[in-house]
């Protein structure tokens, strides 16, 4: 009896714990995995730069889709995908993270692509793959050097500081 009200309990817990597909509130942020869409939410929580990103991103003619997969290349934990579903008026961009990341390491990790969706959509690149590389080849120092991940150092510094943020809000959390 003692052990069926606690499984009930726990199971009641997980519910409320986790957040529905269904009563999702970002509109053009999105997952199919809940630890992603936990993510994101702890994100807006507690960094007023992520809550910026994904607040920009609900106002972009745009939707990126924040998907695992197993394996990236060259070593990087993510990536903005250069491929394009949707329509013209409205792409749809894919972000893929690799594996189940979780924390603040995470939540930093996920700024720092969100980041790159804001760049190419706020250049409006994002009518093919070819644009999308072009554009991205365009902000990438290293990349005519012949040695890119096309990076561009506003996607590493909005990470930083949403880091930064995080570890302020840790030690708010924190106080007794
Ligand atoms: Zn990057």
């Amino acid at each position: 009896m003692r052990g069926t009200t606690l499984s009930v309990l726990v199971w009641w817990a997980v519910l409320t714990c986790q957040i529905g597909a269904a009563d999702w509130p970002f509109a053009h942020v999105r997952s199919d995995e809940p630890s992603f869409r936990a993510i994101v939410t702890e994100g807006y929580q507690r960094s007023a730069t992520f809550k910026a990103l994904i607040d920009e991103l609900d106002s972009q003619p745009g939707i990126v889709y924040i998907a695992s997969i197993a394996k990236l290349s060259q070593g990087m934990e993510g990536a903005l995908l250069h491929a394009v579903a949707g329509s013209p008026s409205l792409p749809v961009l894919r972000v893929l993270l690799k594996g189940h990341p979780a924390g603040d390491s995470a939540i930093a990790l996920v700024a720092h692509e969100l980041r790159h969706v804001v760049e190419v959509l706020r250049a409006g690149a994002t009518s093919s793959p070819t644009a999308m590389t072009r554009f991205f080849a365009s902000l990438d120092a290293a990349h005519s050097a012949g040695m890119s991940k096309l990076e561009t150092e506003a996607a590493q510094e909005i990470a930083a500081r949403v880091r930064r943020e995080l570890q302020q809000s840790a030690r708010i959390n924190a106080r007794p």
